[in-house]
């Protein structure tokens, strides 16, 4: 089973205390259901038994997929987050000593770090889908820049997949104020999202930052190292020039 404490919670608007369970693992091979609970956002909320007030309580855990190796750090806090960046760090050095054929072989478990459960939500619902994090992090940047010309309050975007009338699932931005989703989604089509991954496979597969953590800062860095790879290009020197 996935591993789990009981805790006892205060219920903030009533003030009555009740249980809940606590996870420090989340392994979606063992117990299925948590993954359903971690992509829904019902995973690190409780209703107080009492008066029902929703309480959103989210705290240390990992998160682990072993049928798609994927292990994901929930860092709430920055003990936690800072015991994670100093583990993983050291779990994909001793990979690269590794050679290609060995580490092929092993298949091992990407590793991520998030720091909310809405990020944790998003990771899981991409990796669930055989998507590429990194294409969606390069997708969201491109059009939250867009979307903030002109709604420059929009603080981020919340990466979604629906289902349209007719069935088919459907990839989307959800510009959003803090957590509130604001505006319409912004459509992502099949080929806008295998068109970046072609244009930036090469760039992807050479980039040597840590791609522990994939998010709008790493978007901003691999699209800052890009952009001093083209302006070292002798042609491009020479065009500018
Ligand atoms: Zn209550």
């Amino acid at each position: 089973m996935a591993r789990y404490d009981i805790e006892n919670v205060t219920c903030p608007s009533c003030g009555k205390v009740f249980p809940v369970k606590v996870y420090d693992r989340i392994d979606v091979r063992r117990d299925p259901k948590l993954k359903k609970k971690v992509i829904h956002g019902t995973m690190f909320a409780e209703h107080c038994p009492y008066c029902g007030e929703k309480i959103r309580m989210v705290y240390d855990a990992m998160y682990a997929d072993p049928t798609y190796r994927i292990t994901i750090a929930l860092a709430a806090t920055d003990e936690f987050y800072k015991q994670a960046v100093k583990e993983m760090e050291k779990e994909n050095a001793l990979r690269s000593a590794k050679d290609d054929i060995v580490r092929d072989y092993l298949n091992e478990a990407t590793l991520r770090i998030v720091r909310d459960d809405m990020k944790l939500a998003e990771k899981v619902l991409i990796f669930d889908n055989d998507l590429d994090d990194r294409v969606i992090e390069l997708l969201r940047l491109v059009h939250l820049t867009s979307q903030q010309a002109t709604n420059p309050e929009v603080t981020d975007m919340l990466f979604n997949i629906g289902q349209t009338k007719d069935g088919h699932t459907q990839m989307c931005f959800l510009p959003l104020i803090g957590r509130d989703i604001v505006n319409t989604p912004i459509v992502l089509s099949n080929l806008n999202y295998s068109r970046t991954a072609d244009k930036y496979y090469h760039a992807l597969e050479e980039y040597k930052e840590s791609d522990l953590e994939v998010n709008r800062e790493w978007a901003e860095k691999f699209f800052a190292a890009i952009d001093a790879k083209n302006t070292d290009e002798p042609e491009n020197r020479e065009a500018a020039g």
